[in-house]
């Protein structure tokens, strides 16, 4: 996981995880318009691992920051969409 190339296709692969949907907004994107976000954010010692990082729209990334991820879920009140990050970091 060190060339450029296999970090490439891990991103790629972490999105296509999520059927190329911000896990926050339930938006579904164009792969080239997503981001990944770190659920625990790099900031708090969040590691850059596929148990840490989810696919998410840019302006939920921007929005996100370094809020802890269930108060920022919250404000979508999506019990599903929780369940599913859960699943993905546990
Ligand atoms: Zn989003």
């Amino acid at each position: 996981m060190t060339s450029p190339e296999a970090k490439r296709l891990w991103r790629r692969s972490i999105k296509e995880h999520f059927d190329c949907t911000c896990v926050y907004c339930g938006t579904t994107y164009d792969i080239h318009e997503l981001t990944l976000d770190h659920v625990r954010p790099k900031a708090y010692g969040g590691a850059n691992t596929t148990d840490n990082v989810v696919a998410c729209c840019k302006a939920c990334n921007q929005e996100k920051g370094t809020t802890n991820w269930k108060q920022f879920i919250h404000k979508y009140s999506n019990p599903l969409r929780e369940h599913l990050i859960l699943q993905h970091i546990n």
